[in-house]
């Protein structure tokens, strides 16, 4: 069966690619990073035994016989990475996430990329020919803190990591809604509302210019 790439090992990494191979899909999860104390209080599938270990390696052996781990920062990626049916982006890290889009639709391929900073976050869904995450958000910000430096509540990033394991799964059963969407959690302290918005694609987008 072709696999599921996750970028990221992190807060959102963890629960995607502990959810994806529960569901009887392999994994590939790719990380360069080592395990942090500081990461402790919202990366729940690592332990103090794990302090100093690669990210990607624990998290593969934590997601079980389907998961390998690439130690490596996207987009590299080995060249013997195998079939891949989708990839899903929980890193932190804005240029990476729009890097996992264009990466998916070279390779034809759905894309469900989540991020998550204090209190709320969101989960872009789409597949190679709908709208694509450079149609919602143009470019990358030129400057965007990140997880350690902002801080993100616990809790939240198990919430937006099961959303996007959900969105995922269902593009691959084809249980997904027609066209691109993007799941929003506002703030968890507000009552957690969220929604989900269709995205349309954008003129003038790259992913248009190709098509
Ligand atoms: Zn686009």
């Amino acid at each position: 069966m072709a696999a599921v790439v996750v970028v990221g090992a992190g807060g959102l990494g963890g629960p995607i690619a502990l959810a994806v191979a529960a569901a009887g899909r392999p994994v590939i999860v790719v990380d360069d990073d080592v395990v942090e104390l500081s990461n402790l209080h919202r990366q729940v599938h690592f332990t103090m035994a794990d302090l100093g270990r690669p990210k990607a390696e624990v998290l593969a052996a934590r997601a079980g016989a389907g998961a390998r781990a690439v130690v490596a920062r996207f987009p590299a990626l080995p060249a013997d990475l195998g079939p891949v049916a989708a990839i899903v982006d929980g890193s932190d890290d804005p240029p990476t996430k729009f890097a996992v889009a264009a990466w998916a639709r070279a390779r034809g391929v759905p894309a469900v990329i989540a991020a998550a900073l204090r209190y709320g976050g969101n989960v872009f869904a789409g597949g190679p020919d709908d709208a694509c995450y450079a149609c919602l958000f143009e470019e990358p910000p030129a400057e965007a803190p990140s997880c350690g430096e902002a801080g993100v509540l616990g809790p939240v990033v198990g919430w937006v990591g099961g959303v996007a394991a959900a969105a995922v799964l269902a593009r691959l059963d084809d249980r997904a809604p027609a066209g691109a969407t993007i799941w929003v959690l506002d703030d968890l302290r507000r009552g957690g509302a969220a929604r989900t918005l269709a995205i349309a694609p954008r003129a003038g987008c790259e992913c248009r210019e190709a098509a």
